[in-house]
């Protein structure tokens, strides 16, 4: 990846980390109230976390789809509008994607306090390093880290996407391959991927592979190359 979207990685984890860390602190202060288990308050928790969140997405999508730009092939597309096709993109999809982060967390929160309850002699203390303070906290870095890595990825996608969606909307036509990254290209998922094109598209000299982009799965860090389709395919 560029060094923008490298940079954009660290920034997301950084949101991402300060807003499980003070999700945690909220979660902590109700722990043992009935309201930590109401859709209110994930709700609301999914109203806090959103907008520092979204910024994030947005700006590695539209650094994306800057550098997508500077390619030929998409020099003819108009880059504002594709800047408001990835301001929507940002804002539904940070929407969803943290209203399943809060409905995974409310389960496993929701689990742990049905073991404090089921257990006779445990404590508060205990309940709270069970659910807070283990490697697997639903509020910890390493599930940061992991959301930063993935939604990266998806982010950077769709910035390309977008631009290659306006590029065919102006009747460009593109060969979309994916392309793993190196720790992708021994994974087994992706790494058959690697230089397919994207079913319902045209596919020039390459075999068909795949038909929704990146992320393929969590932490994977593979892309889409856009490549215009050769006067001589265009015949055939
Ligand atoms: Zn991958």
């Amino acid at each position: 990846m560029s060094e923008p979207t490298d940079w954009g990685q660290k920034k997301l984890a950084r949101a991402v980390g300060e807003q499980l860390g003070r999700q945690r602190r909220r979660v902590n202060r109700a722990l043992l109230e009935p309201v930590v288990l109401s859709a209110e308050f994930w709700d609301e928790e999914t109203a806090y976390m959103q907008p520092p969140i979204q910024r994030e997405l947005e700006i590695i999508a539209g650094h994306s789809a800057e550098e997508h730009h500077q390619m030929p092939l998409f020099l003819p597309v108009d880059i504002d509008e594709t800047f408001d096709h990835v301001r929507s993109w940002a804002r539904e999809y940070t929407y969803e994607l943290i209203t399943g982060i809060n409905a995974r967390t409310r389960v496993i929160v929701s689990n742990a306090i049905e073991q404090y309850n089921a257990t006779e002699g445990m404590t508060r203390a205990e309940l709270e390093d069970m659910l807070m303070n283990t490697p697997g906290s639903p509020f910890g870095p390493s599930r940061a880290a992991r959301i930063a890595v993935t939604e990266t990825t998806r982010a950077y996608y769709e910035g390309g996407a977008e631009m290659a969606r306006e590029a065919e909307s102006l009747g460009i036509q593109i060969i979309h391959l994916w392309q793993t990254n190196r720790d992708d290209r021994v994974c087994d998922i992706c790494g058959p991927l690697h230089m397919t094109a994207r079913y319902g598209k045209p596919k020039g000299k390459y075999e068909y592979g795949w038909e929704i982009g990146p992320p393929a799965h969590v932490n994977c860090r593979c892309k889409v190359a856009y490549e215009l389709v050769g006067a001589d395919e265009l015949e055939s």
